[in-house]
């Protein structure tokens, strides 16, 4: 087929999480005010239906933000997709006011996600895994403003092409494991809690461990412990007890859309300062009541004379060892430490995620993109990669871009004001191609 042939859209969402969702539904918001020239789009997802972290939808684990920071209020508060608009729409309104509580379960905040990704699923391909993004076979890069992207099947229904004039990655955090640890069926990564808990037999998940000592690990013992009554679980921590997650306001700034332009155009320092401060607002650190209903678990077995939540602290994991039906955990207490054994019927590793990664994505496409110093790639304040002045279509991430925005970038704060500030950017580059300038500047003044 022909390159002219294949479908083409303005825009190809790569990944359909929260934050292209939210990026669909500022396109959408942007056409209903009248925009002349639609942007056409298409969000590609790997996944059969949407999911949000659905392994981790544990049954008392609550958001770590508002319900205000949705997809869409800080971008537009009077927009139909808001958490309000869809408790309304549920009837559940006054019910969730009298509860008087900005921070809904997880279970509910999917059920949002879900009925705001119904009202968009027009635009979604399920079931489509991108393989790669490129340029057509022999473009030149000063003449090429079209992207190609490679579209797999998982169900194997077979490949396709698509062509975007910009792509939006979004892909997600991408799971980490402690070091010379693969998972398997006894060893899960938190990613996979759920499923992986509902297929094994509680019967015979006598022993259990959880690695990390961030808000993941915290809830998956939480969960154990209640779920396995029989079961001995372990917590095997690095630092000597759970730090807590610093929720307060004025360091809560820190996911301000300001905050954005405060580290972007900040100086190096400035920007090191935010990390070091701050990392205790969300990366290792666990919610204050998450903690303090572990302690009292904790403290309520003692009273009965029992030790059914033990903690292995300053302790860091080495390896995990096949023994028969057991699973062996190597740990070590610091590097010179003698290395002592655990056996478990399941080991659990909350032991987070690296940060979203899109070279592998982009293949050949990387000689075209700049990248810092520290071998970073840069990327605009619109959150476009820089590119080769010549390449003439737009690569924009969402996520991925914690050295040039900050903190927020892989977290959901401010996922409703960056759509708002991509769509604007794909809207306003298109138009400097010529498209009609007087109806995009009045649609991006009024939504941003
Ligand atoms: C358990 C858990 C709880 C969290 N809770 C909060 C919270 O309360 N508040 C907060 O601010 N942040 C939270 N986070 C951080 C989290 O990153 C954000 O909530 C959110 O998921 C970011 O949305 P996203 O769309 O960028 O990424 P994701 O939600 O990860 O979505 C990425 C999507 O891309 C798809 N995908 C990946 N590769 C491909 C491919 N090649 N082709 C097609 N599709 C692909 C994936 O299947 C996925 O659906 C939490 C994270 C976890 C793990």
């Amino acid at each position: 087929m022909n390159n002219r042939e294949l479908e083409t859209y303005d825009v190809v969402g790569v990944g359909f999480g929260p934050s292209n969702l939210s990026l669909a539904i500022a396109l959408d918001e942007y056409r209903a005010l009248g925009a002349e020239q639609e942007v056409s789009r298409l969000f590609l997802e790997r996944q059969s239906a949407f999911g949000w972290h659905r392994n981790m939808l544990l049954p008392s684990a609550t958001m770590q933000i508002s319900f205000l920071k949705d997809l869409v209020t800080f971008r537009n508060p009077a927009s139909s997709f808001s958490f309000i608009a869809f408790l309304h729409a549920s009837g559940r309104l006054p019910q969730f006011v009298n509860n008087q509580d900005f921070f809904p379960t997880r279970q509910e905040f999917h059920q949002y996600l879900e009925w705001a990704q119904a009202r968009v699923a027009d635009r979604v391909s399920y079931g489509s895994r991108v393989t790669a993004v490129r340029l057509p076979e022999g473009a030149d890069p000063e003449q090429a403003d079209r992207l190609l992207v490679e579209v797999a099947d998982p169900a194997g229904r077979g490949d396709r092409v698509i062509q975007a004039r910009n792509v939006v990655i979004s892909t997600g955090l991408a799971p980490s494991m402690p070091e010379g640890t693969t998972s398997d069926e006894r060893v899960w990564h938190s990613s996979e809690f759920l499923d992986k808990f509902r297929r094994a037999d509680p019967r015979e998940l006598n022993r259990v461990a959880v690695v990390g000592a961030g808000q993941s690990a915290a809830e998956i013992i939480r969960f154990l412990y209640d779920e396995l009554p029989h079961a001995q679980v372990y917590g095997i921590i690095p630092s000597y007890g759970y730090s807590i997650a610093d929720d307060t306001p004025f360091a809560n700034q820190v996911f301000d859309p300001g905050a954005v332009d405060d580290y972007y155009y900040g100086t190096e320092q400035a920007r090191e300062a935010f990390w070091r401060y701050h990392r205790n607002t969300n990366y290792s650190v666990v919610d204050g009541d998450v903690i303090r209903d572990l302690y009292r678990r904790c403290y309520d077995d003692e009273v009965h004379g029992v030790r059914r939540m033990e903690f292995l602290n300053l302790t860091r994991v080495a390896g995990v060892k096949r023994a028969g039906a057991e699973t062996r955990v190597l740990l070590q207490a610091g590097p010179d430490a003698e290395v002592r054994e655990l056996d478990v019927d399941a080991l659990v590793c909350a032991t987070g995620y690296q940060a979203m990664e899109p070279t592998g994505l982009l293949g050949d496409l990387e000689r075209h993109c700049v990248r810092d110093g520290a071998g970073r790639y840069r990327v605009e304040r619109d959150y476009r990669l820089v590119t080769n002045p010549d390449l003439r279509c737009g690569i924009y991430l969402q996520g991925g871009t914690e050295h040039s925005h900050g903190l927020s970038s892989s977290l959901l704060s401010n996922i409703a004001v960056r759509s708002g500030e991509i769509a604007d950017s794909i809207i306003a580059r298109r138009a400097e191609h010529g498209a009609d300038h007087a109806v995009l500047a009045e649609v991006g003044g009024d939504l941003r």
